[in-house]
């Protein structure tokens, strides 16, 4: 496998750090938002790459509120310290899938007026779940400092 590009990232209080490895520039990585009501009333923008690495250090478990919602079958961690989601979790036949929550990344900047916004919320459960094989960020650790 080649090199990475890392990026780091966080919550706003720090609870929550994490590297992500892409396979692809900063400049090359993939964005988009989703239409569903959550991500609207977010302002979300999401990145993942099937190659990409995703670490993270948690320092209190105690503040992550994980959040389900429409088809249950990812998890939104919210720091409830700060408020702020840095990324989805699906698990998938015993593996940790994510997708990034790109406005928790320090230091990037992107242009918002350009990024696309897809409609998956009305596909079938199973359909979702291919795509963020194929699509999602397919090596994820979290690990727990307390
Ligand atoms: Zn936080």
């Amino acid at each position: 496998m080649g090199h990475f590009h890392t990026l780091k990232g966080s919550c706003h209080c720090g609870n929550v750090r994490y590297d992500y490895d892409s396979p692809v520039p900063s400049a090359d990585i993939n964005i988009r938002r989703c239409d569903c009501t959550f991500c609207q009333k977010q302002g979300a923008f999401y990145t993942s790459h099937p190659d990409g690495r995703l670490r993270v250090t948690v320092k209190d478990q105690g503040m992550i509120r994980k959040y389900r919602f429409a088809s249950l079958t990812s998890e939104t961690w919210v720091c409830t310290k700060c408020g702020v989601f840095p990324f989805f979790t699906c698990d998938l036949e015993g593996r940790l899938y994510a997708v990034l929550n790109v406005n928790t990344l320090d230091d990037f900047q992107f242009n918002r007026m350009t990024v696309p916004t897809l409609s998956l919320g009305d596909d079938p459960v199973e359909k979702r779940l291919a795509r963020r094989v194929r699509a999602w960020i397919g090596d994820v650790r979290i690990e727990f400092e307390n």
